[in-house]
């Protein structure tokens, strides 16, 4: 029985009085890392400047010692007089930064970085607990941390707090940190083996295979000719992160040249784009786990398109960053469901051009705009819609065909497995523009099918 260590992550809705505490809390571990900084510099200092007066290594000042249990008792020793209000927040904050400033020397001396920096005020706050009262709440909506006490959560801990319950979840860590325009607390779990790792799941038949084109506007479009469209209230939210956007660039935000410190009005703007990021992010990822769940229910064989291209084709602005954090979520999400159900999943290759390949007889286009949503094939005169068109060439890599239309593999197609991820790869790469004979296309494939 391995033990598996897992994250789990809660918004929480701390009152004013909270949120200064945490603000407090997130600014002592950098002060006493500064503080702890600025010693070891001195002191190094001091002895280059003997050195170079002739003093002999025996009389010099002695090397500080930078163990993280050596800055934190130098801390101990010097706190009361440069941080007189230290005891506001927990000891282990400031230990905490006397330990990030040891490991951060070490990495020095070990060559694997450079000298530390000043930590900055203007860093992601942030401050960990290993020590202390934190846990879960007196109920499913409340988290404990040190010195903050009891704090309201933004959704339920249940899932966390019945494997506490049952004994099957420590915690050993909490992590209290501001980011997407929210404060959050990040456990970290020891959880008693999760999955039992000897259960293999049951090989399917291949026979019902299906090609999925990810898109914007339309969530996807499956070979079947179904489109799937995004739910209402993820258009909702990103029409109003769109306006969110547009007031936070009208206030005073931050200037590096200038050094200009941001407008309050501009950092509350700036934390709501953050939050609405963030909504769009989970509503995106929900729909995504709807999809992937019923296709892996629906079909025993799903072909997918390259991240990549997928991003390159695509290329505006925030639809952008919208789909490429969609394309990672949906393959990551139907990777472990796929392996889970025993259903086989091929990522076609970067180079297959799926949406400039003619699904019904293996012409390729050269160019194909954008704005083109039709696919309109000169060679055999099909008229499909553009994601239709290319979620057919996907289904078509692995030979079998869902949907209306005659099959025929894109010219120079063959799929390989790939052992290592457990899914498989296939490689397309039609030749520029040309129509190919049968002779072609059957010469020029070599099929992996079951
Ligand atoms: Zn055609």
């Amino acid at each position: 029985m391995g033990v598996v260590i897992r994250a789990y992550l809660f918004a929480l809705d701390p009152t004013d009085g909270q949120e200064q505490q945490f603000r407090s809390h997130c600014g002592a571990g950098p002060f006493a890392y500064n503080w702890a900084l600025a010693q070891v510099k001195a002191n190094w200092n001091q002895r280059r400047a003997e050195e170079s007066y002739g003093i002999p290594e025996p009389d010099r000042t002695p090397w500080i010692t930078t163990s993280a249990y050596c800055l934190r008792k130098a801390w101990n020793r010097a706190k009361d007089d440069v941080a007189p209000w230290w005891a506001e927040n927990s000891k282990e904050a400031y230990a905490s930064g006397c330990a990030n400033l040891a490991a951060a020397l070490k990495n020095r001396r070990d060559g694997r970085a450079r000298m530390p920096r000043f930590k900055s005020k203007r860093a992601r706050p942030s401050c960990r607990f290993t020590t202390g009262a934190f846990g879960l709440g007196r109920d499913r909506r409340h988290v404990r941390l040190p010195r903050s006490g009891e704090i309201r959560t933004h959704e339920s801990t249940r899932k966390l707090a019945r494997r506490v319950e049952a004994e099957t979840a420590r915690i050993i860590s909490a992590t209290l940190s501001f980011q997407r325009g929210r404060w959050h607390v990040s456990f970290t779990v020891e959880l008693a083996d999760v999955v039992s790792p000897d259960v293999t799941p049951a090989v399917r038949g291949r026979e019902r295979v299906v090609g999925v084109d990810l898109g914007i506007t339309a969530l996807a479009t499956l070979s079947t000719g179904e489109t799937i469209t995004n739910p209402r209230h993820l258009d909702k939210a990103q029409r109003e992160l769109r306006r969110a956007q547009r007031r936070a660039s009208r206030r005073r935000g931050p200037d590096r040249r200038t050094g200009q410190e941001p407008s309050n009005r501009w950092r509350k703007a700036n934390d709501r784009v953050s939050r609405l990021h963030a909504r769009v992010g989970n509503q995106r990822r929900d729909a995504l786990h709807k999809l992937t769940t019923r296709l892996v229910g629906e079909f025993d064989t799903i072909v997918i398109e390259d991240l990549h291209v997928a991003g390159m084709v695509r290329n505006r602005r925030l639809a952008r960053r919208i789909a490429d954090a969609g394309w990672g979520e949906f393959r990551r999400q139907l990777t472990y469901k796929a392996d889970a159900a025993g259903v086989r999943l091929v990522v076609a290759d970067r180079w297959f051009a799926s949406s400039k390949t003619c699904s019904g007889c293996g012409a390729a286009k050269a160019k194909l705009a954008l704005s083109e949503r039709r696919y309109v094939c000169t060679a055999c005169g099909l008229i499909l819609d553009r994601d239709h068109n290319a979620a057919l060439n996907l289904a078509a890599l692995t030979g079998g065909g869902t949907g209306e239309l005659p099959r025929e593999q894109p010219a120079g197609t063959h799929v390989r497995p790939d052992f290592a991820s457990g899914s498989e790869t296939a490689t397309g790469r039609p030749h520029s523009g040309q129509r190919h004979s049968r002779k072609d296309v059957a010469h020029g494939t070599e099929l992996h099918v079951s």
